[in-house]
């Protein structure tokens, strides 16, 4: 970072830079500096108490047994390549933050996780690319009521004139950021919408997926709307999904497909890893109370320990495409926007890349709808079932070795200590309870 950039963003007007970060409950803060004392602070602009990676969703409050408490100074170090002045709010920048203690990486840092689940793929000889794939809700911003802002079914373009200034100005906004956007149709939920982004590098997929999340949110503020990606919001209708999308590379070469049109034997072992773990690692990807309420058969949302080529009811989908080269990626649909994006990809790496080291099998693919089957018929096909809830996910991930060595002593600590508090707090809540709790979290 040079005195150029100071001036580049003084320039631009950037009165604020926002030193940004994702908290162990999802939840997405930052600090900002003062362009004006910027320059003197390049290095080490703004400073958090170490407790910030106690705090549960619900309040700032530190959780019991985290590890951590009032004293430890931690400093969000830029990582000037994600740097972006901000097209909804164009007197503020944003960047993201390391977290730095004693000049050394911070143990409890999700970037610095991530980090070291890439630098494991780069010694298996693996590199991931990512895209998260947002479902979110579009709603009114009337107080205290929630106001789809369409009833439109999947892909109706009803939806999309309804909707059409908001959607554009969201994708401008995104362009803006260098991100590229792909395809966008309203889906079946209330209010409900998808828009895509194109892959990138795992590290940059999950900045992106934080750009995202903050983009969407701003918009529909600026333009009167309220955006949520809380994956249950109406009873009976779709849930919001953020599915989590990989390839594996090897020397700049896709190694996803087998030439003929089925997945290799690394990527099946990868499937197989996560497949494996998911139990565990559902208490990342899939990390609220709200999560397990959109989880259900017959809503593709990744209910299943199993996996297909084109089938939306597994918790990993192959998409084919419709020539060659064929298949180039997976899916995860067990994964929603609840999830801290930089521990829920790390997570998965570090369980694909088990699954490649032990040859894990992932099954035969599924050619059914797993939805139609009796506990007894899917255990028969090899189909375990996956935790019901935030409380059996939190117990998984407390006996998955794999993950809690990945994780380390204290990040383990202090991720299983929030999840356990938010469980403890919202186990027995009512939908609407939760909604109102948590729909302007996420
Ligand atoms: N809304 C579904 C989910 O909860 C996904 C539907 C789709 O396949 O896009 O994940
Ligand atoms: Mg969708």
């Amino acid at each position: 970072m040079s005195i150029e950039l100071v001036k580049s963003l003084q320039s631009a007007g950037v009165k604020f830079l926002r030193v940004t970060f994702c908290d162990n409950a999802n939840v997405i803060r930052a600090k900002a500096i003062h362009l004006g004392i910027l320059e003197e602070n390049l290095e080490y602009p703004v400073g958090i108490t170490a407790a910030q990676q106690a705090l549960p969703v619900m309040c700032d409050e530190v959780v019991n047994k985290s590890g951590l408490g009032p004293v430890g100074e931690i400093w969000l170090v830029p990582d000037w390549s994600t740097v972006k002045v901000l097209p909804y709010a164009p007197t503020h920048a944003r960047v993201m933050g390391d977290m730095v203690e004693d000049q050394k990486p911070w143990s409890l840092c999700p970037r610095y996780f991530l980090k070291r689940a890439i630098a494991a793929g780069k010694q298996a000889g693996i590199e991931v690319m990512a895209a998260f794939e947002n479902e979110f809700s579009l709603l009114h911003g009337v107080k205290n009521e929630i106001i789809p802002s369409d009833h439109t079914v999947f892909a109706a373009t009803l939806g999309m004139d309804l909707n059409r200034k908001i959607i554009d100005a969201i994708a401008d906004a995104l362009v803006a950021q260098d991100i590229t956007v792909e395809r966008y149709y309203p889906e079946s939920g209330p209010g409900q919408h998808e828009i895509s982004i194109r892959y990138t590098s795992a590290m940059q997929a999950a900045d992106r997926q934080i750009a995202f999340r903050e983009t969407v949110r701003a918009v529909a503020i600026e333009l009167g709307f309220k955006a949520s990606f809380l994956p249950k919001i109406f009873a009976n209708c779709a849930g919001n999904g953020c599915h989590l999308h990989l390839s594996l590379w090897q020397e700049g070469k896709n190694i996803i497909g087998d030439g003929a049109g089925k997945l290799s034997p690394t990527a099946l072992a990868f499937i197989g890893g996560i497949l494996h773990h998911l139990p565990g690692l559902m208490a990342l990807t899939t990390p609220s109370t709200n999560s397990y309420r959109r989880i259900r058969p017959h809503c593709w949302s990744g209910a299943f320990k199993a996996w297909g080529y084109d089938n939306r009811e597994g918790a990993v989908r192959v998409p084919s495409n419709p020539v060659a080269p064929t298949p180039t990626h997976f899916e995860l649909k067990t994964s929603d926007a609840s999830a801290n994006p930089y521990l829920a990809l790390g997570a998965v790496i570090f369980a694909g890349l088990d699954g490649v080291r032990n040859n894990l099998d992932p099954g035969q693919p599924v050619e059914i709808d797993p939805g139609n089957f009796s506990q007894v018929e899917l255990a028969d096909r090899g189909i375990s079932p996956l935790p019901q809830n935030l409380g059996e996910a939190i117990e998984h991930l407390s006996r998955d070795r794999l993950l809690l060595d990945a994780l380390g002593i204290e990040l383990s600590r202090a991720y299983l200590a929030v999840r356990k508090a938010e469980w403890n707090a919202m186990k027995e809540m009512e939908l609407d309870e939760e909604v109102n709790l948590l729909l302007e979290r996420y």
